[in-house]
């Protein structure tokens, strides 16, 4: 007799961030609306990309779609862990762009982020702890639920921590960092980020590090691969992507580190590597050749120099629209180092309220701070991947709405 998955049923039970999301948010935008069917909503809690691919990386897709279409020039499955050219192309972009020098064997190629963030934990024993901050990213903790584990260690952070996580007061095994952070915006410096590093060198932890806005740090003496700290390698696994910083959310593209010299309590050099490997051969057969050529494409020269407009475009969108939220008395942090603002509610108000209170005024939606955990109360997060259009009309309309409402509703 067949039964259903029981932490699968648990979660859903529960709620997850997406099912909250539709029901809570979605639900309240379209209640709201039908009652306000003339007002203009603005939706920027997402971390949706607005912008097209770059002409370069379409023309690749278009000449990829004909060789598909060829006899001669066809191609089927690729290598499991990517194409070769591929794994060169990334192996360059950090050697290039990071000094960090990486073997190809260390290289796998996924479809995006998401997906490899969660499965990497099938690497470690069921018995491992995982830890996170709260507030945290949602995969971490419903990836962490869905391995089966029931508890997790949280690494507690808030405005007066400007959001940098404290060390584990327990022994963690595992550590997710996301830096710069999804939702606070907060990066971490050389020297915090190295305090993780040696933490987990010494307790022989592995630090799981999502590194996908690192393209879009501007902050000074912020590392943009954790590879640049001293010794990382013993300890870290990287998880990348060109979702945000080449347009391809839809395209779906990224890629794991796993270095030869990451050692676990019981693992012999390389072995992790081997594990990943055999893992996907049963698992993943990986990534659509469309998309691998797109990402060669994206990570050329030119592509490089494609995905810094893409990545200034949408941090100039940040800039103006954090001015314009703290000209209408708002209090933001983030949307410096990647696209996201985390706005505080004014006064002592809830992430509900503020939530309510802006879409019923401005006509903003953003995401409720509580949906990443308790310490995201009182906050709410923005996105800024929006079309400048559109930035530019919520910013008059809150210019409009600021000197009129915004204030004096704040001061109340
Ligand atoms: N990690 C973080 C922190 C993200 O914000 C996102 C997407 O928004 C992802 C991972 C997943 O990205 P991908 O599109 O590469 O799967």
């Amino acid at each position: 007799m067949a039964k259903k998955n029981s932490v699968l049923r648990q979660l859903v039970a529960k709620g997850t961030y997406n099912t909250d999301v539709t029901s809570k948010v979605l639900k309240a935008v379209r209640d709201y609306q039908s009652s306000h069917p003339q007002k203009k909503i603005f939706m920027m809690g997402w971390g949706y990309t607005t912008q097209p691919l770059s002409p370069l990386v379409i023309q690749k897709l278009i000449q990829t779609s004909h060789n598909l279409g060829n006899k001669e020039t066809y191609t089927s499955y690729e290598s499991i862990s990517g194409n070769l050219e591929l794994k060169h192309s990334i192996q360059n972009y950090y050697l290039e762009t990071l000094e960090v020098d990486l073997n190809s064997s260390e290289i796998f190629v996924n479809d995006g982020a998401q997906s490899a963030l969660v499965d990497v934990l099938e690497l470690f024993e069921g018995s491992n702890s995982i830890a996170f901050q709260n507030p945290w990213y949602p995969a971490f903790l419903e990836g962490t639920a869905l391995s089966g584990r029931d508890k997790f260690i949280e690494l507690k952070c808030n405005a007066s921590s400007h959001f940098i996580p404290e060390l584990p007061k327990e022994k963690a095994d595992i550590i997710y960092l996301c830096f710069p952070n999804n939702p606070t915006g907060a990066v971490l410096t050389r020297d915090q980020l190295q305090r993780f590093v040696d933490y987990a060198r010494h307790h022989k932890s592995v630090i799981i590090f999502d590194a996908v806005y690192t393209n879009f740090i501007s902050t000074p003496n912020v590392p943009k691969s954790i590879y640049e700290l001293e010794g990382a390698k013993e300890c870290a696994i990287e998880i990348h992507s060109l979702s945000k910083m080449a347009n391809f959310t839809g395209v779906r593209l990224g890629w794991t580190v796993i270095p030869e010299i990451l050692n676990v309590s019981d693992s012999s050099h390389g072995e992790l590597i081997q594990m990943w490997t055999i893992r996907n051969a049963i698992k993943f057969w990986g990534a659509s050749n469309l998309a691998q050529q797109a990402a060669i494409s994206a990570l050329s020269e030119q592509g490089r120099q494609d995905c810094k407009s893409i990545v200034d475009y949408y941090m100039t969108n940040a800039r103006l629209f954090r001015q314009a939220l703290e000209q209408a008395g708002l209090t933001c942090y983030g949307g410096n180092d990647n696209p996201y603002i985390w706005l505080k509610a004014p006064a002592d108000w809830s992430s509900d309220t503020f939530f309510h209170y802006l879409l019923s005024t401005v006509g903003i939606v953003g995401i409720p701070g509580n949906f990443f955990g308790s310490q995201g109360e009182g906050f709410l997060r923005l996105s800024t991947l929006g079309d400048r259009g559109e930035i530019e009309e919520v910013i008059s309309t809150l210019e409009r709405f600021g000197d009129v409402g915004m204030k004096k509703q704040i001061m109340m």
